[in-house]
């Protein structure tokens, strides 16, 4: 077995990318010789990954854009077959990137040719697809205002606005601020929250909004000149008003950020503007149930890469705002294995999931919630990190209280935790089910994943197929490859420790999900799924201290596994 690792020779590198390039090569074969894999989605979703995994995890090397235009030609016959929205976007995506990232490449050429083929009838969907999203609004409005008793008030107030939105300046942000409206006349949607969670390095803000949106965003550089002296991010955020709970003023002030600001910059438009005193990149995506906008923002350093301030700086300010709604942009670098390897494991954070008012899947036995469940296990779990590896282990809740997904994200970051372990139970219509299994980030093969995911994430099946849209973006500084060594080292060890003291254990092996706690991560992720609580005798045994005492001691095993093969000389 040849293991290649970031820092090591490019000949390695290259060596591992062709290698990586040629499996998929042959899982395509494979799938190209048999109608009846053909006719399963999971199985072209199987190869595209491995093509795009040669992007994702070697982006500087010359079979990146290879994989990335094979990936896409994919994605299209796969396209032909599903007739699956998300797959023709997935592939203009791809095109599209490669045009962008890799102008030098004899595959960008390629994609422009193929990009050209396939655009104008993408253009025609999205027009047809914003008339009648338009319609739908336009007639939601009317319908309101006749049922509103102050018609003439809500003609003045809409002529009003019309008028303000044509004189509107393109000046900048703070002269163009407007107070908010304390009412809601049309029933628009509303920026409900603004929250920030920031360390030295890192700084997450999330934007709630009352529906889905699209919004787009712009890097204004510093002008002293204006009295401008950071460097300004924006997210305009479109047929939105400002709620009237939301702090227009958010002061951070750390190593990154001086402050976020959000305020109705057009009558129909919520401005959030982020003051940025250095950064080495950013990352722009939206979640969904509820709508929010994530912007992750990372210091110089933060990944061991040079800082490209300059450069980065010089080219968004030459572009126009760029739409986000569907597609992320970033600016990112490689992640570097060796730098985790160098550091070896000190901080581990155990992820309860679920709390509050959310109380995940509800148990066999009456009364019984995944909530409580995984809580005990979280505990127990840090308990035996703590003196068996002598790690510094911190929960994201350690009560029964509510936590949003992405801001347990947000808490792994910000405490530079090594290793992020989320922990769940599994659940399903059919009560038979039962069993182990591990998960990390990345798109989902099988549809069980999918299911899994959407009930992780409270979301729908669909919106787990739009989210697959903007995850290989996501995808390059997760920890995909030290993520997958974790998950098979701790579900070996799961399945070999519950089995010496317990029948009838299922093994359900490592897979793979688009799971919103593990975005953005930027350490080595895993999701468990211990047992399945809608089983009878799986939630009877959860209930039981020796059960969860030896799923625990099992995963610890492996964790303590999977530091040793990182750093044998820290245990
Ligand atoms: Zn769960």
């Amino acid at each position: 077995m040849i293991i290649c690792m970031a820092g090591l020779p490019d000949t390695c590198q290259a060596d591992s990318a062709k290698q990586k390039y040629m499996a998929a090569d042959d899982c395509f074969k494979k799938l190209r010789n048999s109608s009846t894999e053909q006719q399963k989605v999971s199985s072209w979703l199987n190869c595209i990954r491995r093509y795009e995994t040669i992007y994702q995890v070697h982006p500087e090397n010359s079979w990146a854009p290879a994989g990335m235009y094979k990936a896409a030609e994919l994605y299209l016959q796969l396209f032909k077959r599903s007739n699956t929205r998300t797959h023709k976007s997935r592939a203009i995506d791809l095109l599209a990137r490669i045009r962008n990232k890799y102008p030098k490449s004899a595959y960008s050429g390629r994609a422009k040719i193929l990009l050209k083929s396939i655009a104008p009838a993408q253009r025609q969907i999205k027009h047809i697809r914003s008339k009648k999203e338009e319609t739908r609004n336009d007639a939601r409005i009317d319908r309101f205002n006749r049922n509103q008793a102050s018609l003439d008030l809500e003609k003045l107030i809409q002529t009003a606005e019309e008028k303000e939105k044509k004189k509107a300046p393109k000046a900048p942000y703070t002269q163009a601020l407007a107070k908010p409206e304390k009412q809601n006349p049309r029933g628009d949607t509303r920026v409900t929250d603004l929250r920030v969670w920031s360390n030295p390095e890192y700084t997450r803000i999330v934007i709630n909004a009352s529906n889905e949106r699209n919004y787009s965003h712009r890097l204004l550089k510093r002008d002293p000149t204006i009295n401008k002296p950071f460097q300004r991010l924006y997210i305009d955020i479109e047929k939105t008003r400002l709620g009237k709970d939301v702090a227009e003023h958010i002061p951070i002030n750390d190593n990154l950020l001086n402050q976020a600001r959000a305020g109705q910059y057009l009558p129909h438009t919520v401005r959030v503007v982020v003051d940025i005193k250095s950064f080495e990149n950013y990352k722009i995506f939206s979640l969904k149930d509820p709508f929010r906008i994530i912007i992750d923002v990372w210091g110089k350093g933060s990944n061991g890469s040079p800082p490209p301030e300059q450069s980065i700086t010089q080219k968004d300010t030459d572009k126009r705002p760029v739409i986000t709604s569907r597609i992320t942009t970033d600016n990112l670098k490689s992640s570097d294995i060796a730098r985790q390897l160098a550091l070896g494991v000190r901080k581990i954070i155990t992820d309860p999931g679920h709390g509050g008012p959310d109380p995940g899947a509800p148990g066999y036995i009456k009364g019984v919630w995944e909530k409580d469940i995984v809580l005990k296990l979280a505990l127990n779990l840090a308990q035996k990190l703590r003196t068996r590896l002598h790690c510094t282990v911190e929960l994201t809740r350690s009560t029964d209280k509510k936590l949003t997904l992405e801001e347990r994200t947000a808490i792994a970051n910000t405490q530079r935790a090594d290793l992020f372990i989320s922990l769940h139970c599994n659940a399903a219509k059919n009560k038979r089910l039962k069993g182990f299994e591990t998960y990390i980030l990345n798109l989902a093969t099988d549809d069980q994943s999918i299911t899994v995911a959407a009930r992780e994430n409270a979301t729908s099946k669909k919106n787990i197929s739009d989210l697959e849209y903007i995850l290989s973006d996501l995808m390059k500084h997760a920890k995909i490859e030290e993520s997958t060594r974790l998950a098979n080292d701790v579900h070996k060890s799961m399945i070999q420790g519950m089995k010496t003291k317990y029948s009838d254990i299922v093994d359900h092996g490592v897979k793979q999900a688009p799971f919103y706690v593990l975005l953005g991560a930027r350490m080595p992720s895993i999701l468990i799924e211990t047992s399945f609580i809608s089983n009878k005798q799986e939630c009877q045994r959860l209930l039981t201290q020796s059960y969860r005492n030896t799923v625990c001691h099992a995963i610890t095993d492996g964790i303590e596994k999977y530091i040793n093969a990182t750093n044998p000389k820290q245990l």
